[in-house]
């Protein structure tokens, strides 16, 4: 009878923050991997620049130590066989005449340098991208003065380069698919193990919420926040327990103290009505107050009773019994009452089911049963009653085609006094479904409940052969 619904792992905070987990360490990852590859990147383009700006030099030494003869020599090397496709060199006079030239086949469309290098002579290197329509991939060029007449020019695809950023760009791709692949089971690992503290309170809250009011939440760890949590927790359940056994033994003293008065009352008013003096209208009071007495009487008896069987002091008087002849008993027993309500009670009961157990507790649970269901199902109406048995379970249900019980009153009809507004018309003291509740439990069994409001309701109470019995267990439930 768990009122604490369960989370669905979609809505879990587990699944929240194994996503938050995995996302920001997915993040940080790519984060990490853009920042080296961006690094990487500026340091081979400061690179290629740099190798491009020796070039010129070295060139300028070699004009200074062999004349253009040997800069044109050093130029066909650099430029022989494959290597055409990736560079050239081209060597121009300050008033834009073109001296000498590599291969420029593989460079179609190759532009001059900019004017204004020719009118300032390109003392320090200047650097230049150039995007060539017949090429894939860009051309880096630099001009710088070899002599103070003649200008170099010399270029290179960053071909090289860009298949090099490319691999680098795949090589970090895969292992990042991996990391954000990697960091979903360990975000979940690490979050279920976060959150199995708060697992094992809500378990418990739960258990209490159905009434274990014994139950603690286990204390794991060395004083960290669950821990303390699960510490304030029991420390809390503690006070309630208290309350409460305060509050019940109280109210079974007072229910107690109340008896014997009222028995003398009981007493008095019969022995009013048996002397023969009073008239008519006292006569019908102290019938009332005889009537009023048995009523209450009645309530504190069954009230003392529940606690007795719920503390595990009550005595079980175990028996051999066959469950069918109690129900065929009380079935035919209520006939009566279902006639005068026009509604028909029906029994499914199989030829016998033999169970260890107490009689008399029994025959009041399925008698309280009956009754309720015939009080709450208008004219007309079905009750049926039928036992099965499932194994070493035996199952016994009331159906009923009643007015049903909505899922707000589901969880409270099993406790003392709670009665719905809706039955106050109907005679009772809210006490039934308690005490069958705690004569179910006291034979280790249970008792469940399914209705839909204006449809009807099921009630059904579960056997077990040989039976669990809670006896001598002084468990508040
Ligand atoms: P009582 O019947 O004396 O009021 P119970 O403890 O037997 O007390 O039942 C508690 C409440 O549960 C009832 O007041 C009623 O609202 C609801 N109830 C019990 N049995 C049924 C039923 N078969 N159909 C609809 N409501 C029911």
């Amino acid at each position: 009878m768990s009122c604490v619904p369960t989370t669905s792992w979609r809505r879990s905070l587990a699944l929240r923050l194994t996503l938050w987990y995995s996302g920001i360490f997915a993040a940080c990852s790519a984060l990490a991997f853009a920042f080296i590859y961006v690094l990487i990147v500026a340091s081979v383009r400061d690179r290629l620049d740099e190798d491009l700006a020796d070039d010129v030099s070295e060139f300028a030494a070699l004009y200074r130590s062999g004349g253009l003869e040997r800069v044109e020599h050093e130029m066909q090397l650099d430029t022989k066989g494959e290597e055409a496709e990736k560079s050239f060199f081209r060597i121009w006079t300050l008033d834009g005449r073109l001296v000498v030239a590599t291969d420029l086949d593989a460079f179609p469309k190759l532009p001059p340098p900019p004017k204004s290098l020719f009118a300032t002579g390109a003392a320090e290197p200047t650097l230049e991208t150039l995007e060539l329509p017949a090429r894939d991939h860009p051309v880096r060029a630099v001009y710088g003065a070899i002599t103070p007449e003649l200008l170099l020019e010399i270029g290179e695809s960053v071909e090289d380069d860009e298949e090099f950023i490319a691999a680098l760009l795949r090589g970090f791709v895969v292992p990042l698919i991996g990391v954000v692949l990697l960091g979903l089971p360990v975000g979940w690992f690490l979050a279920r193990r976060a959150l199995s503290g708060v697992e094992d309170i809500t378990r418990t809250a739960s258990a209490i919420a159905a009434g274990a009011l014994d139950q603690r939440v286990p204390v794991l760890g060395e004083g960290d926040e669950l821990a303390r949590l699960a510490q304030v927790f029991n420390a809390m359940l503690d006070r309630i327990q208290a309350l409460v056994v305060g509050l019940r033994e109280m109210a079974d003293h007072l229910a107690h103290d109340l008896r014997s008065p009222l028995t003398r009352i009981r007493t008095a008013a019969e022995m009013a009505q048996a002397h023969g003096r009073a008239d008519a209208a006292e006569l019908a009071l102290a019938a009332t107050a005889t009537e009023e007495c048995d009523r209450l009487l009645e309530l504190i008896n069954t009230n003392l009773e529940i606690t007795v069987t719920e503390s595990g002091a009550a005595e079980l008087r175990l028996g051999d019994i066959d469950l069918v002849e109690l129900v065929r008993d009380a079935a035919e027993l209520f006939q009566t009452v279902a006639e005068d309500r026009d509604i028909k009670l029906i029994s499914q009961l199989p030829p016998q089911c033999r169970l260890r157990a107490d009689r008399q507790r029994l025959q009041r649970v399925i008698a309280n049963l009956l009754d309720n269901a015939l009080k709450y199902t208008p004219p007309g109406g079905q009750v049926t009653i039928a036992l099965r048995e499932e194994g070493s379970r035996v199952r016994l249900a009331v159906e009923d085609t009643g007015v049903g019980i909505s899922p707000e009153e589901r969880t409270r009809i099993f406790e003392r006094f709670y009665r719905s507004d809706r039955s106050r018309a109907e005679p009772g003291n809210g006490l039934g479904l308690a005490l069958c509740l705690a004569n179910v439990r006291a034979h280790g069994g249970e008792i469940s409940v399914e209705s839909e409001p204006g449809r009807g309701s099921t009630f059904t109470v579960t056997l077990f052969s040989p039976p669990t019995l809670r006896l001598g267990s002084a468990s508040l439930r």
